[in-house]
């Protein structure tokens, strides 16, 4: 049988390696959105080669609508086929409100949003045709919790479940599922840059008493991409710890 095509975007590293490896180790064929070149780049891909699964690595910033165009067209000429996206490319540019410049809200709402909605705008009509696909997005806790600092990324995160649930109701009767991850305080670089101290005041409220690892996220990116999930679309599924209740 053919191999499944799984396109994650941000995937040289932290979550989005993960989810890449994850499925690759499930038989996924992978295709790999990059938007810098570098080691992590190099690592990854050869990591997911080493599980004999074919893996293409394709460039392209997610804010940008003709680079998602040109990421989707090299996959499909290449693979011929996407059968589960995951939005997971994502920034973060804290500062309270009052000192928030405009340019870092909009930067953040274009990758984390916009990016969501460009990338899935490019793939959506290939599983339409096929009847058949899994969209997974990354959202995050504070999307529905909120936090202090966070009013750029918050908002980006929230709009990814209005944008999840809204698609998952257009889609439905075309086998198309959609749904949200909404990872808490996991270690990877994006919390990497964090005062050890916010690190340990966090993680005293975490009723698992510890920060999440990027494995525990793809463990359940796998499921929603899986046969498993069948019967769950337009879900936001919390990985946090038990942070938010
Ligand atoms: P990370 O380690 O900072 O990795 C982010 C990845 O996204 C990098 O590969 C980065 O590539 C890529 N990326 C950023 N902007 C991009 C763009 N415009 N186009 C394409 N790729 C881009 O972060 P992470 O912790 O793994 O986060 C992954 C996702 O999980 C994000 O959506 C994040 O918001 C979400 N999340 C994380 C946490 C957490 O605690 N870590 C919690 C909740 C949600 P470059 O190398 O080019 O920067």
């Amino acid at each position: 049988m053919e191999k499944k095509v799984a396109l994650i975007t941000g995937a040289t590293r932290g979550i989005g390696k993960q989810i890449a490896i994850k499925l690759a180790k499930g038989g996924y064929n992978i295709a790999l959105n990059y938007r810098t070149e570098n080691e992590d780049l190099n690592l990854t891909k050869a990591q997911i080669e080493d599980l004999n699964v074919k893996c293409l690595a394709v460039k392209g910033d997610v804010s940008n609508f003709e680079d998602c165009e040109n990421v989707v067209k090299t996959i499909i000429e290449d693979f011929g086929q996407i059968d589960v996206l995951v939005n997971n490319a994502g920034i973060t540019k804290d500062m309270l409100l009052m000192r928030m410049k405009k340019e870092d809200f909009e930067q953040v709402i274009n990758v984390n949003l916009v990016g969501t909605f460009n990338m899935t705008k490019n793939v959506i009509n290939y599983m339409l045709k096929a009847r058949s696909g899994r969209i997974i997005n990354i959202s995050s806790v504070v999307g529905i919790s909120g936090n202090a600092g966070q009013t750029n990324y918050a908002a980006s995160k929230a709009g990814i479940i209005g944008f999840t649930k809204s698609l998952a109701k257009e889609v439905a009767s075309r086998n198309v599922l959609v749904n949200a991850v909404a990872p808490g305080f996991i270690q990877t670089n994006m919390t990497d840059v964090l005062k050890d101290e916010l690190k340990e005041e966090i993680a005293k409220n975490i009723p698992l008493n510890r920060m999440g690892t990027a494995e525990d996220v793809a463990n359940v990116v796998k499921f929603l991409a899986s046969e498993d999930s069948s019967y769950i679309t337009g879900q936001v599924i919390n990985v946090d710890g038990g942070m938010l209740m």
